[in-house]
């Protein structure tokens, strides 16, 4: 084969082989090599690394997209200053390492409306994305009508197994769930599935003692906290709401 038939054919062999970065760079970068006399093994490794780096951009997009996470509330947005009670280079340790999603640890945020809940939640969710990992935030409620649905149709199982893919599970307002809405032992069901597998980060306006309005019975409460807790790191929110904070400090004459 001559060298021009090689290059006609190279666009319909690299797409062949899913290689869209290299079919994008190959003609610059064969380029630089002709005129820098690259030795062979060099420009093959240039064309690998680009297609690696931009594989593994695309990857995180595709799991940003799928995670659901709220657009913007990420951790240098976040002012640790607004919640003494929470310790930056604890959060800081737990969105720069991943020891703790590994281990299936999972995280438990407890603190009145508007301290920041969700945005902490949302902000360990876009780090763990950052660091490769699959995420999937939902609020509770809209979580627990899916998997009624699913027990309905007798596929409980499988729906919790699907869920399985992402290792960080955030739920938010957990205490939003009340059992006299409906069958809300699909949460057990689901906590139990993770339990020292999978991580699950739980955001509450309400404390442990109060859980007894979300599971069917207080045994089943009990059991929940218990794997809940056995691996966990709780971290208390106690504070003022950021949001009347805000809304006071733009008020006139503050
Ligand atoms: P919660 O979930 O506890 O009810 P949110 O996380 O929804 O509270 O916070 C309410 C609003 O205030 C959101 O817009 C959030 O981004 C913002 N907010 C809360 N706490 C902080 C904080 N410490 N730094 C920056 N923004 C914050
Ligand atoms: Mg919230």
């Amino acid at each position: 084969m001559s060298a021009t038939v090689d290059t006609a054919q190279l666009p319909a062999m690299l797409t062949q082989l899913r290689l869209p970065t290299i079919a994008r760079l190959w003609p610059a970068i064969t380029q630089t090599a002709d005129r820098e006399s690259w030795p062979a093994t060099k420009t093959l490794a240039a064309l690998f690394e680009h297609e690696i780096a931009e594989r593994a951009q695309r990857r995180t997009a595709r799991h940003l997209l799928e995670a659901g996470l709220p657009v913007g509330k990420t951790i240098d947005r976040f002012d640790f200053t607004a919640i003494p009670s929470v310790s930056k280079a604890r959060v800081m340790a737990l969105a720069e390492g991943d020891a703790w999603l590994a281990k299936g640890t999972n995280i438990l945020l407890f603190g009145p409306p508007g301290v920041g809940k969700s945005h902490l939640g949302a902000a360990l969710g876009h780090a763990m994305v950052d660091a490769g990992y699959r995420v999937l935030f939902t609020r509770t409620t809209d979580l627990v009508q899916h998997l009624q649905a699913a027990r309905q149709d007798l596929k409980l199982a499988t729906a919790i197994e699907k869920l399985d893919k992402y290792h960080l599970l955030v739920l938010d307002d957990l205490s939003y769930v009340q059992k006299s809405q409906a069958e809300t032992s699909v949460i057990f069901e689901l906590i139990s599935a993770r339990y020292e597998r999978r991580s699950l980060l739980i955001t509450a306006n309400q404390p442990f003692g109060a859980w007894d309005t979300i599971f069917p019975d207080p045994a089943m409460t009990v059991a929940a906290i218990d794997r809940l807790v056995h691996h966990s790191i709780i971290l208390e929110m106690n504070t003022d709401s950021y949001r009347r904070k805000s809304a006071e400090t733009k008020r006139p004459g503050k």
